[in-house]
């Protein structure tokens, strides 16, 4: 069924009864061709790509719990292409443009908002490293603008720009970044595949793998065995457990991340803004809740809920930075699964089994990511070769020391 406005106006005159189920139940077949595990957005993206761009057919998408009850649903919603190095700004920036056609391509309203991302600068040498990171931006192709105070001033006048220690001295502004309705993402990536003829399983965890030879032969699952020589694994905060089941060690650690909405106030927040001097950021949704993180909690977990310590840092950062939100009640909060890898930069790559492939370790910056990192991981399931724009993010770069520490912070995750 094609969405459009003749269709909703059809639909309101007969009384809405000619709605379809937005993807088809499946069950398990014996085997497939191709197996994604994880239903969330990368996986769901890898799927809809795989079948639609690289026109593979018996594919299907393994989900243990629901699609979009992972860090899908979970996020702060904010999607930009503003890294530095040449290993991540083409995937990010590849990114941003899928974003910019995503709903025409699925048919889908996923409510792409391209409303800016300004990140504050609060010392010289900030401002200057905000002028690099603009300058390798835009060699990328991507936009980027340096703003000075009066500038921010006029943007966002009711930021603290006198604060004795952070004092605000401009901001690298990112007109093209915003946000996207996180959940319509995976629903309108499931859509599709399923409309591509995937099938979408959900309540079917995988319980493992097997291996002949060095080769994937099938998985286990909650639902039975099912056949298949590719596997493409896209689980983000399980990815260390699920590639434990192959005998794989990966250099990723599982970490607890918690966002915040606040009541409903009028329009107040133009874009999404970031704090420079500590890990805040914050953007304002259409319903006109405050959306707000931070840090990871900076322990290795698997609860999707997070601790106080963490809810104090994030408050601490939002009152340093605009202290009118001191009188905004917070209305929810809620954690994910972060996965964390060692330099901050993902993954998509072979393992050294045949037939096994991983995407993961995305970091804070996953969602953003979804469209490129699920074409590029079609594009290797499909072709067996790196989409050009990820031909850096490989497992093996941990034990060469190739790294893409955007950040240079070394293999501390809650620095990333
Ligand atoms: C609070 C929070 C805020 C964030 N904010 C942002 C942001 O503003 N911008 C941004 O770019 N990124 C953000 N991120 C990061 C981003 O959400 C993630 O990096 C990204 O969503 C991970 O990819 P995914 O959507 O495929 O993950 P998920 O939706 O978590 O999908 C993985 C799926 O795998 C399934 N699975 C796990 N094990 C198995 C198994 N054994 N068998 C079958 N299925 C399995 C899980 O149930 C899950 O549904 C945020 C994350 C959190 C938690």
């Amino acid at each position: 069924m094609r969405y459009s406005a003749f269709r909703l106006f059809l639909e309101g005159l007969q009384g809405q009864s000619g709605w379809k189920p937005v993807w088809r139940d499946a069950a398990p077949q014996a085997s497939y061709d191709y197996v994604i595990v994880g239903g969330g957005g990368h996986g769901l993206a890898t799927a809809h790509y795989l079948a639609k761009v690289y026109k593979k057919a018996r594919i299907a998408v393994l989900e243990k719990g629901w699609i979009g009850g992972g860090n899908v649903g979970r996020n702060t919603t904010i999607i930009r292409s503003n890294y530095l190095l040449d290993g991540n700004e083409p995937l990010y920036e590849f990114s941003l443009k899928l974003w910019e056609g995503l709903e025409q391509d699925l048919n889908y309203n996923a409510m792409v908002s391209q409303r800016g991302i300004l990140n504050l600068c609060h010392s010289d040498v900030q401002r200057d490293a905000y002028r690099r990171r603009g300058n390798a931006m835009i060699l990328n192709g991507a936009d980027a603008e340096l703003l000075d105070q009066d500038q921010v001033r006029e943007m966002a006048p009711f930021l603290d720009f006198e604060n004795a220690r952070f004092p605000i001295k401009g901001g690298l502004l990112q007109r093209r970044g915003g946000t996207v309705r996180h959940d319509a993402v995976a629903w309108g990536y499931a859509r599709s595949a399923d409309s591509h003829g995937v099938d979408i399983i959900q309540n079917c965890e995988v319980t493992g793998f097997r291996i002949e030879n060095g080769a994937i032969r099938g998985l286990e699952t909650g639902r039975g065995y099912i056949g298949t020589k590719k596997i493409g694994v896209a689980v983000a905060g399980s990815s260390s457990r699920v590639m434990a089941m192959a005998g794989l060690r990966l250099p990723i650690e599982s970490h607890v991340l918690q966002a915040f909405v606040s009541e409903g106030l009028k329009p107040l927040i133009p874009g999404v803004i970031t704090f420079g001097a500590g890990h805040f950021y914050i953007s304002q949704s259409d319903k006109g809740g405050l959306v707000f993180g931070g840090d990871i909690d900076g322990y290795n977990s698997y609860a999707q809920r997070g601790n106080l310590p963490v809810v104090v840092d994030v408050l601490e950062g939002g009152m340093a930075l605009m202290p009118m939100i001191g009188r905004a009640r917070l209305l929810r909060m809620w954690g994910g699964i972060m996965d964390m890898s060692m330099d901050g930069s993902p993954v998509i790559d072979r393992t050294p089994i045949d037939g096994l492939y991983f995407n993961g370790g995305w970091c804070y910056g996953g969602f953003k990511a979804t469209p490129a990192s699920g074409y590029a991981f079609a594009h290797l399931l499909a072709t067996d070769m790196p989409h050009e724009t990820a031909t850096q993010l490989r497992l093996d770069r941990f034990r060469t020391g190739a790294l893409i520490d955007e950040k240079g912070a070394g293999a501390q995750p809650n620095l990333h």
